[in-house]
């Protein structure tokens, strides 16, 4: 098989398996134990979220640990909406978030929280001055994502979290799928609030982080002990968090060597060198993530096109609508017409992919278009 689909998710790397494995065995006292045993767990618990911490250039105090990224961006976005609502309760973010933002958005408008979504250009990117113009003095949130997951367009992170600054506006970026992609620095961005999700750069399912910058308060939703920090009770998801902490640390050396885009821009020659203008690249043609190709392919439907390939995986729109023929929401709202949206498959690549599959991928994607377009033609 070849998986192409590694913004959906990464296998968990055997580092981090190899890391976790103690902890769901002999490393098994209760972090919160006074004991010896409870110790040592609660000392690898925090050098986990140092390490997490250190990814993203902040502190340890600074990192909660949560179930993963749609957790993370709840966290922040419900937690700062309630906590700042005797300021105001006016949010803005824009047309292309991922549901984990745009769903906690949608639940505040029922304790009368008013969204402003600031519209997208057609690769997917928001202006700066677009978000300034939309703040109120009522404003109390801006939640803008760094990375786009289905086109991977980048978003002016810093510009907006300058903006931020200077009208003293609390600002959450969903960095879910840019960490362990390209550098993040919570401090260049202007963020006080960042989402991370471990199961998007090579950690485990179910474990993610926020980075909530220190002086920050938000209003937790989950009671109980006064684990991390009383934001969120509960004993620690241990064994998960060490992982996550060993895939930060693995992603810090990965990023050390540079941002790898090599088989995103081998993919893109070799696919536009077979289909030339029957092949339209959707997304931002620089700034956009080094492991994402969103390509439409002209007068079929990308999930047919995807069909006709045994044994490659990868994605028509988001993971999360897998299946469903409807137009991507992300593509629409980037102005994309219709025909052309709905023959878009997202292919993304990993640390594990190599250069024969891509070669293969693209050698089987022409052979297929072509017979599809031919069989088109000839019912015509
Ligand atoms: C995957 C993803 C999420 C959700 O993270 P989970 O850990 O799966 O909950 C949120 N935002 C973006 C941009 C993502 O790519």
């Amino acid at each position: 098989m070849i998986y192409l689909d590694y913004h959906a998710t990464t296998p968990v790397d055997s580092a981090v398996r190899d890391a976790m494995l103690p902890f769901l065995e002999s490393q098994f006292a209760n972090p919160s134990s006074g004991h010896a045993l409870g110790r040592n767990v609660r000392e690898a618990l925090e050098a986990a979220r140092a390490s997490v911490a250190t990814l993203v250039n902040a502190q340890p105090s600074e990192i909660t640990f949560t179930s993963g990224g749609t957790e993370a961006s709840n966290m922040a976005i419900k937690g700062a909406a309630f906590a700042r609502q005797d300021r105001g309760k006016h949010v803005v973010t824009t047309a292309v978030e991922h549901w984990a933002t745009t769903e906690p958005l949608k639940w505040l408008e029922r304790f009368n929280f008013e969204t402003t979504v600031v519209p997208v250009d057609g690769f997917g990117r928001v202006a700066a001055a677009d978000i300034e113009a939309a703040l109120r003095a009522d404003t109390i949130l801006i939640s803008v994502m760094h990375a786009q997951n289905e086109v991977g367009t980048l978003q002016p992170i810093d510009e907006i979290g300058r903006i931020a600054r200077q009208r003293g506006i609390w600002f959450h970026v969903d960095a879910a799928q840019s960490v362990g992609k390209v550098p993040v620095d919570v401090h260049a961005m202007g963020a006080d609030f960042l989402s991370i999700a471990g199961h998007k750069f090579y950690g485990p399912k179910g474990i993610g982080a926020l980075y909530m910058r220190d002086g920050v308060a938000i209003e937790p939703f989950i009671h109980g002990s006064t684990q991390e920090h009383a934001r969120r009770g509960g004993t620690e998801n241990v064994a998960m968090a060490v992982g996550l902490g060993k895939a930060a640390e693995l992603a810090r050396d990965y990023l050390a060597g540079g941002v790898h885009s090599e088989m995103r821009d081998l993919f893109w020659r070799e696919l536009k060198a077979a289909l030339g203008e029957r092949v339209m690249l959707n997304g931002h043609p620089e700034l956009r993530l080094p492991t994402v190709v969103n390509a439409s392919f002209a007068g079929v439907v990308g999930g047919n096109l995807l069909a006709e390939l045994e044994d490659v995986y990868a994605s028509t729109g988001a993971a999360c609508h897998h299946g469903d023929a409807k137009p991507s929401a992300v593509l629409t709202a980037m102005g994309i017409e219709r025909a052309r949206a709905i023959g878009a498959v997202r292919f993304s690549f990993g640390r594990q992919t190599t250069e024969g599959e891509v070669r293969e991928v693209v050698k089987r994607l022409a052979q297929a278009y072509e017979r599809m377009a031919a069989s088109a033609s000839a019912n015509q």
